[in-house]
């Protein structure tokens, strides 16, 4: 199995990022690691270099992440071979309310969309509460593209999924939503990603600290919810990470 979005540098693993490492080593196949600042992207790829053919750093910039969004499109194009992909990047109306900030975030996403159609890399797109304006940006650009932690409507995943360079990926939080199991229910195997975003999302809300096997988790709430077994569910959505993000493993 493969998670394709964890945030493995983040401090809640400080302590022990080795030993999650070593077991993520034992029941995955690959981790792709999604960063959203700057000191999360250098670190990703420090990390990303000690255990490679393994993790597979993609570098990133959380829209609501303050102004050093230079120095991300900078470390990309300096590190374009050693990356699977451009992302976190895109769109947050949760968090950003004010109209003119909401057009400023669209400003710096766009520069992420050029630098990824010159790059030619994978696109992994945040996307809360602004699904629709994400997809209209990125809709006929010849790249991959990922919508991580989907929560938008049923009617635009099944518009999305028309397009065969992008795909859905389903987090842990399938686990509690209903929403969100309508849309994994909706998903053909073949446009179906599976992630954690840990260390956020854990499907055990006392413990606080998700991590990369608890995707397996989110297979048996589709295999309950299709019918499709779980081991069916995990190997398609491992083809689609390998496919989408162009893994060599
Ligand atoms: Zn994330």
């Amino acid at each position: 199995m493969i998670d394709v979005h964890a945030h493995l540098c983040f401090p809640e693993f400080d302590r022990d990022r080795e030993e999650i490492i070593a077991r993520c080593k034992k029941e995955l196949t690959a981790v792709v690691l999604a960063t959203a600042r700057y000191g999360e992207c250098v670190e990703a790829l420090k990390t990303a270099g000690m255990h490679k053919d393994f993790l597979f750093p993609t570098l990133g910039y959380h829209p609501t992440e303050g102004s050093d969004y230079e120095k991300v499109l900078d470390l990309i194009k300096r590190n374009k071979d050693r990356i699977a992909g451009i992302g976190e990047v895109g769109l947050d109306y949760h968090w950003e309310k004010d109209l003119q900030k909401q057009e400023r975030q669209k400003e710096i996403f766009s520069q992420f969309i050029d630098l990824a159609e010159k790059l030619k890399l994978p696109l992994v797109i945040h996307s809360w509460e602004a699904e629709r304006d994400c997809f209209e940006m990125v809709k006929g650009k010849e790249i991959n593209i990922i919508f991580h932690c989907y929560s938008g409507p049923v009617d635009l995943a099944r518009e999305i999924i028309q397009h065969e360079n992008m795909w859905i990926s389903i987090s842990t939080n399938i686990c509690f939503s209903k929403q969100l199991r309508k849309v994994a229910k909706m998903l053909p195997l073949d446009r179906l990603l599976l992630e954690t975003d840990s260390p956020f999302l854990d499907p055990d809300r006392e413990r606080k600290r998700n991590t990369p096997w608890n995707i397996k988790l989110s297979a048996e709430k589709i295999e309950k919810e299709t019918g499709t077994p779980k081991e069916k569910v995990l190997g398609a959505a491992r083809q689609n990470a390998i496919r989408a993000f162009r893994l060599k493993l």
